[in-house]
């Protein structure tokens, strides 16, 4: 049966990873979970994020051209669950700063990025991010999410 649910359903046995993408527009820092994120290119190095039509994250994008991608460890699902709105009451979440952008202390990876292109594709924008800074922790375990939970 082709519908939407089945399309959600099929979809969620992919495993991945979950990341934060935290932005800066106007002085006033953003973030936003989401699992839809791959590297695209090496050479140069460039990565892409889906963001959903109705997210408020698709006009901070649009306004700084600039976006960073937390990938997440396995003990940050709160971090998960605060910015993907799962958590309702409003949180004080720390940054700190790399590239001059936002990013989430404790994630095994940040990836800075400068917007190249954009695609929008049906309800959603698809934003390919040039490498401009990286951070890396080589220990840790990753938060996984599958079947609409977390591993
Ligand atoms: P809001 O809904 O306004 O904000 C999200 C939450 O973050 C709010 O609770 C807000 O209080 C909090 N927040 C934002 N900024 C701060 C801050 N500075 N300090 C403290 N709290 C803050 N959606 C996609 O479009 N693409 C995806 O790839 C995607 N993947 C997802 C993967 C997973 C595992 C989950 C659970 C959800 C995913 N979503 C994805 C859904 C998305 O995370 C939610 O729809 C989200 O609420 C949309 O955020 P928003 O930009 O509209 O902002």
């Amino acid at each position: 049966m082709m519908d939407e649910r089945t399309f959600r359903k099929a979809m969620g046995k992919f495993a991945t990873g979950v990341t934060v993408i935290t932005t800066e527009a106007e002085g006033v820092i953003h973030g936003m979970t989401a699992n839809a994120f791959m590297s695209v290119s090496l050479s140069p190095m460039l990565v892409v994020v889906s963001i959903g039509g109705r997210a408020q994250m698709l006009s901070k994008i649009k306004q700084s051209q600039k976006f960073a991608v937390n990938i997440l460890a396995a003990d940050q699902q709160e971090l998960s669950m605060i910015f993907a709105g799962q958590i309702k009451d409003k949180r004080d979440v720390e940054f700190s700063r790399l590239a001059d952008l936002p990013v989430i202390d404790g994630a095994l990876a940040q990836v800075v990025c400068e917007v190249v292109n954009e695609h929008v594709e049906g309800d959603h924008t698809l934003f390919i991010g040039k490498v401009i800074d990286l951070f890396v922790q080589e220990e840790g375990e990753p938060l996984l999410y599958v079947n609409g939970q977390y591993r």
